[in-house]
């Protein structure tokens, strides 16, 4: 996506259960040592698939508000990581 924002994923609340890599249609994730991790970042569509059917709640997807003719921006909740 533009940008290439990808969701943010809290790995304190992880427990590595690997439904964000098996539901994830881009193949943008896949389980690290630590948890989740994005092998792919620029295939994520921020579809929010994720974030949905994560069963700990530890996945978030934020989202910026554009004013139409204004560059002020905001975001939703917490900021997914940029790459
Ligand atoms: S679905 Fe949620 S709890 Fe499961 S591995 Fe992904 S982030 Fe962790
Ligand atoms: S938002 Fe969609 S494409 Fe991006 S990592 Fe989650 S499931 Fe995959």
């Amino acid at each position: 996506m533009a940008g290439c924002v990808v969701p943010y994923i809290d790995l304190e609340s992880c427990t590595r259960c690997g439904v964000c890599v098996d539901v994830c249609p881009a193949e943008a994730v896949v389980m690290g040592l630590a948890g989740p991790e994005f092998s792919d970042p620029e295939a994520c569509t921020y579809c929010t698939l994720c974030e949905t059917l994560c069963p700990e709640g530890a996945i978030a997807c934020g989202f910026v508000i554009v004013w139409e003719g204004d560059s002020r921006r905001g975001a939703d909740g917490p900021e997914g990581g940029v790459c």
